[in-house]
């Protein structure tokens, strides 16, 4: 089997790399988890995760993101669009510095949302104008609260107009429990909670018509945002039978034909993300468990310097002495950071995602975690300017 490395670039990936990202995902059974970012914080924290983990990393933008990416003061309509693209610039200015491969990918989109959605394509038709591939590598479409026939009817007519430009769709197909921007599904019938073989196989026959480059993410009983436990069951070996239906309906030689994607993961243990991903789950949603990781950061830095951050002058020092330093964002907004950083990293361990890509260089250089090489040309260059200095004084010394 290739080595991902070998086989993907590392900065922010589109087209036929995310398709052979996924591809290298579902045949060794693990899963890149798409961490909810709201910030330039945030996503450079996912960065650094996959960085430190070895790993390939999707960073995705919801519609609320965007607007928060924006700025909250500000309310114009296209206010999502802007901010998501915002941060998708972001990424795109600096994962290249970090030396693993980037999905950028925009999170839940429901029916009233479709104005963000067609403002992100327009992005995408803009950029690949110029560059020849699209802003973001992937979107998401969430029709999931209309019924079946007219789901996949607007998902297949996105997906002809991103087709073109290579760029992954995903879709939502069954009802996820819980609420999520502005969608509530807390009080539906548990019977419901589950996706059947024959819904997942009618996408399939009409997004493959188009291209291979999507993904379903189907209903296990899995619920958005915090839960308490035992209000539904997650059954994530229902997904094994999405696939033997698949198989048997396509008379495939492919044990998995479908990529699959979990939402609504927080709070599920070890053995049913594990289960998941065996049975295809190729991405992971984590949003609950990143933001509380990353405001913990800082309420243990707050608890441990309280005392310091009372005030512009004076601490437990001295009545006179400055707190700068324990106020500056640049240090309280690290510690949110470092520990959004381990949560993220704890996510790869659990998706087996950890190892999987050794990181190129990066541009401006990360502290080297493999075997030391030999010096830098910069070093090298260095040390050549020193000795011919070197040799230039002497010269000079013999010559007086
Ligand atoms: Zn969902």
């Amino acid at each position: 089997m290739a080595s991902l490395s070998d086989i993907v670039p590392s900065g922010v990936i589109t087209g036929d790399d995310v398709l052979t990202l996924f591809e290298h995902a579902r045949a060794n059974s693990y899963a890149i988890p798409a961490v909810n970012c709201t910030s330039s914080s945030t996503a450079n924290a996912c960065l650094e995760a996959a960085r430190k983990a070895k790993a390939p990393v999707i960073i995705q933008v919801s519609n609320g993101g965007g607007s928060f990416m924006l700025g909250k003061g500000c309310k114009d309509p296209d206010g999502a669009t802007a901010g998501s693209v915002a941060l998708a610039m972001h990424v795109r200015s600096v994962a290249k510095y970090y030396g693993i491969p980037v999905v950028l990918h925009s999170d839940h989109c429901a029916k009233k949302l479709l104005p963000w959605f067609d403002g992100m394509l327009k992005a995408d038709e803009e950029y690949f104008s110029k560059f020849g591939e699209p802003l973001f590598s992937s979107h998401m479409l969430d029709l999931s609260e209309e019924p079946d026939e007219e789901n996949i009817a607007i998902c297949v007519e996105y997906f002809k107009r991103m087709a073109p430009m290579k760029i992954w769709l995903e879709m939502e197909i069954g009802i996820t429990g819980g609420e999520e921007d502005g969608v509530n599904n807390e009080n539906v019938d548990p019977e419901k909670l589950y996706t059947s073989p024959e819904q997942v196989y009618a996408v399939y026959d009409a997004l493959s018509k188009i291209g291979p480059m999507f993904s379903i993410a189907a209903a296990f009983g899995n619920v958005h945002g915090v839960y308490k436990p035992g209000n539904v069951k997650l059954s994530p070996e229902r997904l094994g039978k999405h696939q033997e239906y698949a198989k048997k309906m396509l008379s495939s030689s492919l044990s998995k034909p479908i990529y699959l994607v979990m939402h609504g993961g927080s709070g599920s243990t070890d053995a049913e993300i594990r289960t998941a991903v065996v049975n295809g789950v190729v991405k992971m949603n984590i949003d609950t468990d990143t933001q509380w990781a990353y405001w913990d950061g800082l309420r243990v830095y707050e608890k441990e310097k309280h005392a310091y951050l009372q005030g512009q002058i004076g601490n437990p020092d001295g009545p006179d002495k400055p707190n700068k330093k324990f106020y500056d964002p640049r240090v309280w907004i690290r510690k949110a950071e470092e520990s959004m950083v381990k949560r993220v990293m704890v996510s790869m361990d659990k998706l087996s995602t950890t190892g999987k890509y050794e990181p190129t260089e990066g541009e401006a250089g990360f502290p080297q975690t493999g075997t030391p090489k030999g010096p830098s040309p910069v070093v090298l260059m260095a040390a050549g300017a020193v000795l011919g200095s070197a040799a230039t004084l002497l010269i000079k010394v013999l010559t007086k």
